[in-house]
């Protein structure tokens, strides 16, 4: 990785607008650093302004008329070259995800692994955009329902699946037959113009896809705001789905928001507390815990808690922290600096609060830890619903003990926030799993293993983890297209 670094790294790209590389009116870049040795130099991106964010909607408009038309198993035939391209150069994404975002080579990956599976699912979807024909209420009228692609969709994407995120909405928006401006996170943009090459390749249209990269309020918000767009997707921060939701709101354009999430693990009288143990710790450090579907909160029984944090400890000795390229190594550095910074502080708020550090939360700064922004896996027990370690989404490696004393205590501590996007329960008592898949407030439950989701199935949060039909499963169909209602009259005797 390295090597292949030093040869690639320190390029200046523009944004990809009507099939074309173009650098910024601004005429400005701002430079990208390798996560895990902050003075390489990985490229220079566009620092993009509302007037490229106008040309690349307009020419995602004009392509739409076009594309939309474009029959779906051709459509669907292109993302399937486009899943094999993703495949075939998957060291070199997994190497510019992994310098970008800092999690490990293995990580990186399974994620282009990912986006290729999803990419495939929305290949298959492609030919799956049913409607429905009813019985006429007249006589020899006929009574159907076709879905159309809605057009523009401004695809919004975070910084902690620089790959799959961008992927998700591209490769359904395609399928479907939408066109579409992505804004990459600005920790982020590398991998994405990586996609944009390999969407090119694929044998995409110009303008089918564009890339603007550069800052929210520069990018983000023109591109919100623009009357062409007709679907917002977005993953990122609840404060900034609420705001776009507003906006989108105003002229009724549509919205697919995933937002931010503080997902529980219940344990119940669980048998098997080592494997209960190992399935949360993965969980809830995958991606040092910059994910949206990590487990942050394990609520357990009082007679189990200590013997589930000591599994839980012992399993947590596994996680290996150092750069995305070192052998062995199962968890890298933060994203930045900034963010560090913000998840160390909610170490002092739970010390604070009067919950227990029993490990991590340090800083790494010694030889190569000084390359990048390293902490400790962290774990607090002896911690209550209302503290809030307990309530507010940190994002990163930092996971909480929540003792309570019976069944119905537990679903309520794990119901008690404001998010609900994903939950797991173990439990090997039939009725407590259905009784708790049918009472948690939570877009996705897992029962007896972790938050993995599937490429297949939708994938969305309730209350204030997202807004809009779920991404990735069939769900999609919901957000990328509209209904028209067709009645024909096809004998006037
Ligand atoms: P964020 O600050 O909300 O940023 C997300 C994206 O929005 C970035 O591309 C950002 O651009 C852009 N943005 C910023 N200001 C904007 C504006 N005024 N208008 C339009 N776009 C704007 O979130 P983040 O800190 O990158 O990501 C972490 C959050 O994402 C967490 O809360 C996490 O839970 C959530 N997340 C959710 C899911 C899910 O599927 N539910 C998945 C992953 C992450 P810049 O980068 O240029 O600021
Ligand atoms: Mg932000």
């Amino acid at each position: 990785m390295l090597a292949w670094l030093d040869q690639y790294a320190g390029k200046t790209y523009g944004n990809f607008i009507q099939g074309e590389w173009l650098a910024s009116k601004s005429g400005r870049t701002v430079p990208l650093y390798h996560a895990a040795r902050k003075d390489q130099l990985l490229g220079y991106f566009a620092d993009s302004t509302e007037e490229d964010v106008d040309l690349a909607v307009k020419a995602a408009h004009e392509a739409f008329k076009t594309w939309s038309r474009v029959p779906a198993p051709e459509r669907s035939t292109m993302l399937l070259t486009f899943a094999g391209l993703l495949e075939r150069d998957a060291k070199e994404l997994a190497y510019m995800l992994s310098a970008e975002q800092g999690k490990t080579l293995a990580e990186s990956y399974g994620e282009v692994g990912r986006a290729a599976k999803e990419t495939r699912f929305a290949a298959g979807d492609a030919l799956r955009i049913d409607g429905e024909t009813l019985p006429g209420e007249r006589a020899h009228v006929w009574n159907s329902t076709v879905r159309y692609p809605i057009g523009v969709i401004a695809a919004i994407a975070p910084w902690n699946f620089p790959v799959v995120t961008p992927v998700r909405k591209i490769a359904p928006a395609l399928a479907y037959g939408c066109t579409v401006v992505i804004k990459p996170a600005s920790n982020t943009p590398w991998a994405t113009v990586k996609i944009m090459e390999l969407l090119a390749e694929a044998g995409l249209p110009r303008g089918v896809v564009n890339l603007v990269t550069g800052s929210g309020s520069r990018v983000g918000d023109p591109l919100v705001r623009h009357p062409l767009v007709r679907g917002i997707s977005f993953t990122g921060s609840t404060k900034q789905g609420l705001t776009i939701n507003e906006i989108a709101g105003g002229r009724l354009a549509r919205t697919q928001l995933e937002l931010g999430g503080k997902n529980p693990a219940v344990v119940l009288d669980y048998p098997h507390l080592e494997y209960a143990a190992k399935q949360i710790v993965s969980a809830a450090f995958t991606c040092s815990g910059q994910r949206c579907t990590a487990i942050s909160r394990v609520i357990v029984l009082q007679h189990q808690a200590e013997a589930l944090t000591e599994a839980i400890l012992k399993e947590m000795k596994q996680i290996k922290i150092g750069p995305a390229w070192e052998q062995g190594v199962n968890m890298g550095p933060l994203v930045s600096e900034s963010h560090l910074e913000s998840v160390r502080s909610y170490i002092e708020v739970g010390k604070r609060e009067g919950a227990r550090l029993r490990t991590g939360g340090e800083i790494l700064t010694a030889g190569e830890f000084s390359n990048g922004a390293y902490m400790t896996p962290a774990l607090f027990d002896q911690v209550t619903p209302e503290m809030r370690i307990a309530k507010e989404e940190i994002f990163g490696p930092v996971l909480s003990v929540i003792p309570v004393k019976d069944e119905q205590e537990a679903f309520e501590a794990a119901n008690a926030v404001d998010y609900g996007l994903a939950a797991a329960i173990f439990t090997e008592n039939l009725s407590s799993a259905y009784r708790y898949a049918d009472q948690i407030e939570s877009g996705m439950v897992h029962v007896n293993h972790g938050t993995a989701s599937a490429a297949h199935m939708p994938f969305g949060g309730v209350k204030l983890s997202g807004f809009g039909p779920y991404s990735i499963g069939s769900s999609n169909k919901e957000f990328f297209t509209e209904t028209k209602v067709v009645y024909v009259q096809y004998e006037t005797r």
